[in-house]
């Protein structure tokens, strides 16, 4: 049995930011990512993030990690980094099992836990939706930005918030050719700087329109699209078709944080932050005493937010563990202050309503 002061499961931005803010007060920390890059969603956004200076807007996505693994390095002696090793278990006992590559089990008995898993994208269900050339935006993301692989020639982009439209975007700058986004919504849900650049490159935004099925034999071939009504049900008569060879679905992510429940954590479905979350203090502490979480597992916003909830969980992770440094109260502050400000806009508001449901 391994022993630990704080173990970070998850090194996306919310896991890094959470390490070095731990680190930086004292803490001796463990980070475990399934992945073999640290980074999370990072990994694969080629464009410049927006917010503030602080949480490193107009730096590229994939340049963040990089950043954060440079200062990490400085505390090296109280960092250890675990890749390719997935947290399977967090049991009452407090113990988590690990699985490290393919084989290797073995168990960690820590002080205080991090839990930043992130979060896993919604699909929709509809007739032949598993025909090959159907993917999640994330899995084309991945192709595209990490592997070099172009998805397809023409693709229906299904899902017009941010993420469905930066896609879209990337995919074109790749050469692909976009044939519309549509929205079952009435309006669209991402900033309307990304959908107003990308209509002006000729790409229609179909709102209130839904993908009745699928076509093809053996792959995608063809998408049959109808509008829908305030309801989200077909209207019959509206039907179009549009020939594609890929189908990207974005319609949303749910958080990642079954490790929690496991756990025995309080957890709450709420709406407003895409699923069931944890209820938590304004320490980001659970129910469970000494098991904190941060990022999109704690519900779904953006890097940003995700960010500095890491710093704020990882310093008070470290303070409850005995590592309470004489600043303690101003960066506390500070990261308040800096999350209230990321809510102020109109899409915190929703935010806003949501978190009010899970605070203790
Ligand atoms: C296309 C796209 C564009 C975006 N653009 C922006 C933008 O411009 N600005 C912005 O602020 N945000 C943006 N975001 C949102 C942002 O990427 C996410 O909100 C952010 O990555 C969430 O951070 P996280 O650390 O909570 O989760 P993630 O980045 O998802 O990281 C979670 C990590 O946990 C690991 N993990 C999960 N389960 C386990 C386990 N059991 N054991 C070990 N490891 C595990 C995963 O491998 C992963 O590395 C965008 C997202 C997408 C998809």
């Amino acid at each position: 049995m391994k022993q630990a002061e704080i173990v970070v499961i998850g090194g996306g931005p919310a896991g890094l930011c959470a390490a070095l803010s731990a680190v930086q007060s004292g803490a001796k920390v463990m980070i475990i990512d399934k992945n073999k890059n640290l980074g999370g969603q990072l990994i694969k956004q080629t464009h410049m993030f927006f917010g503030s200076e602080k949480q490193y807007a107009s730096i590229r996505g994939i340049d963040i990690p990089e950043i954060l693994i440079k200062e990490l390095f400085k505390y090296k002696e109280n960092i250890e980094i675990k890749t390719d090793s997935t947290a399977v278990g967090l049991y009452e006992d407090g113990i988590i099992t690990v699985l490290e590559k393919e084989d290797n089990y073995y168990k960690i008995e820590p002080k205080a836990v991090i839990v930043a898993t992130g979060a896993y994208e919604k699909f929709l269900s509809f007739p032949n939706n598993d025909l090959p050339g159907i993917y999640g935006a994330g899995a084309v993301q991945t192709l595209m930005n990490v592997h070099g692989v172009k998805p397809g020639d023409r693709v229906l982009m299904v899902g017009a918030g941010n993420i469905g439209l930066i896609v879209s975007y990337q995919l074109m700058q790749a050469g692909v050719e976009v044939k519309a986004i549509l929205d079952a919504a009435p309006k669209i849900g991402g900033y309307l700087v990304h959908a107003s650049k990308i209509r002006r490159m000729g790409v229609p935004i179909l709102t209130s329109h839904s993908v009745k099925e699928a076509i093809g034999e053996n792959y995608l071939e063809k998408a049959l699209v109808c509008k829908v009504d305030e309801k989200f049900k077909p209207i019959a008569g509206t039907e179009v078709t549009f020939d594609v060879d890929v189908m990207c679905i974005s319609v949303g992510l749910t958080p990642l944080n079954e490790l929690l429940a496991m756990r025995g954590c309080e957890m709450k479905y709420v709406p407003q932050l895409s699923g069931l979350v944890p209820i938590r203090n304004e320490n980001y502490e659970t129910t469970v005493e000494n098991i904190f979480v941060a990022g999109d597992a704690t519900g779904v916003e953006e890097a940003s937010a995700a960010m500095v909830e890491g710093f704020l969980a990882g310093l008070c992770a470290a303070a409850k563990i005995g590592y309470k440094p004489d600043d303690f109260n101003d960066r506390r502050n500070d990261y308040i202050i800096q999350l209230n400000n990321l809510r102020s806009g109109p899409a915190g508001k929703h935010i806003l309503a949501g978190l009010e449901q899970i605070r203790r």
